[in-house]
């Protein structure tokens, strides 16, 4: 055994996101407190620690490490070996050595720390107010980065000298800011101004005082933040939201709203311990929240829903602003509808000129567009919903490495893409619907920026098995070896991914539609998940989508279609009795003749036709509307429905245990609907019993596939999960029957997971 008072000295080696986040003072105060001596530097993969002294004092300041790690770092592995004593003196910060820089992970954005917070309330500090206020704890980190090693001249910080004061912080590592690349002052950093609707500047000795006057007064401020524009007003005036809505052409998707502090949003929102832990988080998320009835918010923040999505102020300019305007304040994306958020200081005013009154802006640039990341939580667990800003680029770690960097390249909506390289999957911030050259031009240039931030030069693509979505064609063009994976099978791999477990699974895909190997649209399956094998054990019946697009714009058209299979004989007169201004004779032929009326097993689909015909929604405003109402509806009906789905009356199923394949038949539930409404039920009890009958139906099939396949893990994904009453009683049913259910949490259930997916198959391919 070795005598504790004898000298060791030892050589680590730290990886994770150890830069520019306060990783090297932290060692150094580490070392100095167990009286060590040694020396501590970055290199190009991440941290190089040697200490020298007493074996305890060596031994607690390696369990130190990971115990108090700075709040920005993450530390994904700590490699220790002996190495030989030798006669230095103290303990020292050595500048890096000059080397071709590798790869080294890079902090996503975090929020404003309680230290920088005090300093901008402080009249006495040097940064009172002053709204760039960041150290190595908090502020940009990922949406400034032009290229890597990360320091400062390649951050858009590059044209902000540091002044004496700055640069002593910087320098001293004894100091919050040693090394905080993004540090500034009000002598040497970023500043604040204003313009006009037409982009003329105007004068003001203080901006955000003029700012949230404009906001008080009911003006549309659009005001440039750490990814990118917001559009801000406030969210209790009503012409001012509604004016809001009228210029952006956002007709009815709901607004977010950031608020002064978490008792704010207590006071319009219902909120759990976790939705607190997240609204307060560094991350600082929109989160989904049920609003307080009464609560006082314009009528149209949400339309028709009883939710509000809230986040709380993750910069010093957004504390300012809020304190200075007293207000809450609607903070939507600086777009207007289908185009990626605005975040170039020259696509600025030309895009949004026409929708702000007053554009408050600053003269730091944004390198990389971020929009705030948006989570509900469901059963006590976080659901992603938008994975952006604050979590982008955090990877999911895989139990082996790659054998070669590989690129994934996602789907059509809700765009993104998956960089896989060592151990990590590294899914990009959301891009948008991939259905436009704006979204194209910010796709390419993100993965052209993610490679080279990341040093992955890919090797091997993935795509979706559709090969008209952009995404497809882009991966094509690239010329390198290509795998396209079926969009519902990348569902279920980004689950397993996430769970660190590839072992076989059945997998609930439920989603809008996706490309099936059979060259029909899937979205309804149950399947059977062993790696890269996969096979269909149960779906919908197939449901034909008369009109193609048009049909997922205009519900009533699936309603047209499920009652022709329902009920062929009176169908049409029913239909044309529930929808008199439509063409139902028309729909009803087209139907017959099979003209552009394709097979869809979409369980979105399914919730469509049933909305339409509970009376909920004949065309829709934003993707999965009608769903959404007839969830909203149903919960306003039975607020307990998220609890227990007992004393509700659920609409029987027509399921046909096949051979191979279980085929979950509707029909009935649609003569259900129809006699329910006919006896006048509302809409909100006719989904609230279409709910609870697809819950018990699901269970049941459930129940059945684990005893044909001993399998005991059931993975709950596809876009359609992003609804809670569906989700939640599911969830509870299999869980008490003690199945493994497995709901994806880092990465989102909808679209902007396949790329995960996607990533992870490549993986598993090479393994
Ligand atoms: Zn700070
Ligand atoms: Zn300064
Ligand atoms: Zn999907």
């Amino acid at each position: 055994m070795t005598d504790p008072t004898s000298h060791i000295r030892r050589r680590c080696r730290l990886k994770g996101v150890v830069q520019g986040v306060g990783m090297r003072p932290f060692l150094y105060r580490l070392a100095v407190d167990q009286g060590l001596s040694g020396f501590v530097y970055n290199d190009g993969r991440g941290v190089v620690v040697e200490v020298q002294g007493p074996a305890a004092a060596v031994d607690r300041f390696l369990a130190r490490i990971p115990a108090e790690l700075p709040p920005a770092a993450r530390l994904d592995a700590l490699e220790v070996r002996e190495a030989a004593p030798g006669g230095e003196e103290g303990f020292r910060i050595l500048a890096s050595p000059e080397e071709g820089a590798r790869f080294t992970r890079i902090s996503p954005d975090r929020a404003t720390c309680p230290d920088c917070l005090a300093e901008l309330a402080d009249p006495a500090d040097r940064r009172y107010r002053y709204p760039f206020t960041n150290c190595t704890h908090c502020g940009p980190r990922l949406t400034i980065i032009r290229d890597v090693p990360y320091d400062r001249p390649r951050t858009t910080m590059a044209g902000f000298p540091l002044c004496p004061e700055c640069r002593r912080e910087y320098d001293d590592p004894r100091d919050r800011r040693f090394h905080a690349q993004p540090n500034a002052c009000p002598v040497c950093g970023p500043k604040l101004y204003l313009l006009d609707s037409n982009g003329a500047p105007l004068a003001s000795d203080d901006p955000l005082r003029d700012a949230a006057e404009a906001l008080r007064r009911g003006r549309i401020v659009a005001v440039k933040g750490l990814g990118g524009m917001h559009l801000a007003c406030d969210a209790a005036n009503p012409e001012a939201v509604a004016r809001l809505r009228s210029r952006k052409v956002r007709e009815e998707k709901p607004f977010a709203l950031m608020v002064r502090d978490l008792d704010r949003a207590r006071a319009l929102a219902r909120v759990s311990p976790e939705e607190a832990a997240l609204l307060e988080s560094p991350a600082r998320p929109i989160v989904i929240l049920d609003a307080r009835p009464g609560a006082p918010v314009a009528p149209d923040i949400s339309p028709g829903l009883d939710t509000l999505g809230l986040l709380l102020p993750y910069t010093p300019l957004h504390h300012l602003l809020l304190d200075a305007c007293g207000l809450d304040l609607v903070m939507t994306s600086g777009n207007r509808s289908e185009e990626p958020i605005a975040f170039r200081d020259e696509e600025i005013v030309p895009r949004l000129r026409d929708i702000a009154d007053l554009f408050l802006l600053h003269d730091r640039p944004i390198h990389l567009r971020a929009d705030d990341s948006v989570v509900r939580v469901v059963r006590g667990q976080a659901m992603m919903l938008r994975r952006s800003r604050g979590y982008v680029p955090d990877p999911i770690r895989l139990p082996r490495p790659f054998t070669h960097p590989v690129l994934a390249c996602g789907a059509e909506l809700k765009s993104t893409f998956c960089l896989g390289r060592d151990d990590y999957l590294i899914l990009s911030h959301h891009l948008g619907d991939l259905e436009n050259l704006a979204v194209l031009e910010a796709f390419e240039q993100g993965i052209e920026h993610f490679q080279r931030l990341f040093y992955a030069d890919p090797r091997e693509l993935a795509c979706d098995l559709h090969p008209d979505y952009l995404s497809s064609q882009y991966a094509r063009h690239r010329g390198l070896p290509l795998t396209a994976v079926q969009h519902h099978h990348a569902h279920a791999l980004a689950a397993l991914a996430e769970s660190g477990d590839f072992s076989p699974a059945l997998a609930w895909t439920l989603d809008g539609v996706g490309l099936g190997t059979d060259g029909t649209l899937w979205g309804g399956e149950c399947l059977y998940v062993d790696g890269l094998d996969f096979r269909v054990l149960a779906r919908l019946r197939p449901l034909p989508l008369p009109g193609g697009e048009k049909a997922l714009r205009e519900p009533w058209r699936l309603g047209v279609s499920a009652l022709l299979a329902a009920n062929s004989v009176e169908g049409e007169r029913v239909a044309s009795g529930l929808f008199p201004d439509r063409p139902v004779a028309l729909v009803r032929q087209m139907l017959e003749k099979g003209i552009n009326s394709p097979l869809s097993t979409g369980a979105g689909r399914l919730f469509d036709a049933v909305a339409a015909l509970a009376g909920v929604r004949e065309e829709i405003a934003y993707e999965g509307q009608a769903a959404i109402l007839l969830e909203a509806l149903a919960l306003r009906e039975r607020p307990d429905l998220l609890e227990t789905l007992e004393g509700v009356p659920a609409y029987e199923w027509a399921t046909e245990s096949g051979e191979e394949v279980a085929l979950l038949g509707w029909e009935t539930i649609i003569r259900s609907v129809l006699r329910d409404r006919r006896a006048g039920l509302s809409p909100g009890e006719i989904g609230a019993r279409f709910h609870a009958g697809l819950v018990q139906e699901l269970a049941r099939v459930t129940r059945r596939l684990r005893g044909r396949t001993g399998l005991n893990r059931v993975i709950l994904t596809g876009g359609v999960f992003q609804n809670r009453v569906l989700l939640a009683n599911l969830w509870r049913e299999l869980d008490a029957e003690g199945m493994d259910v497995i709901v994806p949490s880092a990465a989102p259930v909808n679209d902007g997971g396949i790329a995960l997916g996607q990533a992870a198959a490549l993986w598993l391919k090479n393994r």
